[in-house]
């Protein structure tokens, strides 16, 4: 396992982790006064200062992306197929003009939740079956652009409202039927703060170094308790996710990429942003 202890090269910043204290712009400034070398902006963040001063942005910094968030919210009634679709497509090519590595996917979880204004359904199955088969009609597009999709598989706990794709090996199930010649273009996004709990995922972890499928590692801590499933992530630390165990069985693989924080917390962007990247820093630095 790569040694932290000493700098934050391999430190990636999501810029949800700040996203209350400033604009991409200022989070690109605020990375640059600290030595950060790569982001993963999320797609409102970079439209509300525009793509293309985004895209400057990013490389008057020297930054790199370690993803791109996000893609995906698959599941829609009938009407909505095509919104999603071309929606999707937009991802790829925002992605694409920022040098992302890929773009994260979080599937969508009942119609009605992904897709606001859709007709009501309880029907998971058939949710599961739509998030394959538009990933698949993405996965068309995204080769040809040569941007690579990361499924993220979220923690069961959202299933219903945000991804029906709950675990590393329902992820990586999709990928072999999708993607069975392991071209590098379909893959997945591990989140420990989605993992964790998984009894199976050492193996799958395991799996997706084999099949060359793991494109991206996110890392926060779960808090006990936590006091609400979205916006209550904790800091690397402050939880009960053995974090440096599971970067160490991702990092066995030959996984040789960034180190992604995504800290979705109130508490956290109700701080100044030099103290929340700073804390990050040294965080990494210790129990990542
Ligand atoms: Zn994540």
């Amino acid at each position: 396992m790569r040694d932290f202890s000493s700098d934050h090269r391999w430190l990636s910043l999501n810029t949800a982790t700040v996203r209350k204290q400033g604009d991409l712009v200022q989070i690109i400034e605020a990375c640059a006064r600290h030595g950060i070398r790569a982001i993963d902006p999320w797609r409102d963040q970079v439209a509300t200062v525009g793509l293309d001063r985004a895209v400057r942005a990013v490389r008057d910094a020297g930054l790199e992306l370690s993803g791109y968030c996000r893609g995906g919210m698959f599941t829609s009634d009938a009407a909505r197929r095509g919104e999603v679709r071309d929606d999707n497509r937009r991802c790829v090519d925002e992605a694409s003009a920022l040098g992302a590595p890929c773009v994260v996917l979080v599937a969508g979880g009942l119609p009605q939740f992904s897709r606001p204004g859709s007709a009501a359904s309880k029907d998971i199955a058939a949710a599961r079956a739509q998030v394959e088969e538009a990933i698949a009609e993405m996965l068309e597009y995204a080769t040809q652009a040569r941007m690579p999709l990361a499924i993220e598989p979220l923690h069961p706990a959202y299933a219903a409202d945000r991804a029906c794709v709950n675990t590393t090996k329902h992820a990586l199930d999709i990928c072999d039927r999708l993607d069975p010649a392991r071209t590098g273009a379909l893959g997945v996004a591990l989140d420990v703060y989605h993992i964790w709990w998984d009894p199976e995922v050492m193996g799958e972890i395991a799996r997706a170094g084999r099949d060359r499928r793991l494109f991206a590692f996110h890392v926060c801590d779960w808090l006990v308790p936590t006091r609400d499933i979205l916006n209550d992530r904790g800091m690397m630390g402050d939880g009960v996710i053995d974090i440096k165990r599971y970067r160490a069985t991702v990092e066995a693989t030959g996984y040789a990429g960034y180190s992604e924080i995504e800290i979705f917390s109130h508490e956290w962007w109700d701080r100044p942003m030099d103290e929340v990247i700073r804390t990050c820093i040294e965080r990494h630095r210790t129990v990542v």
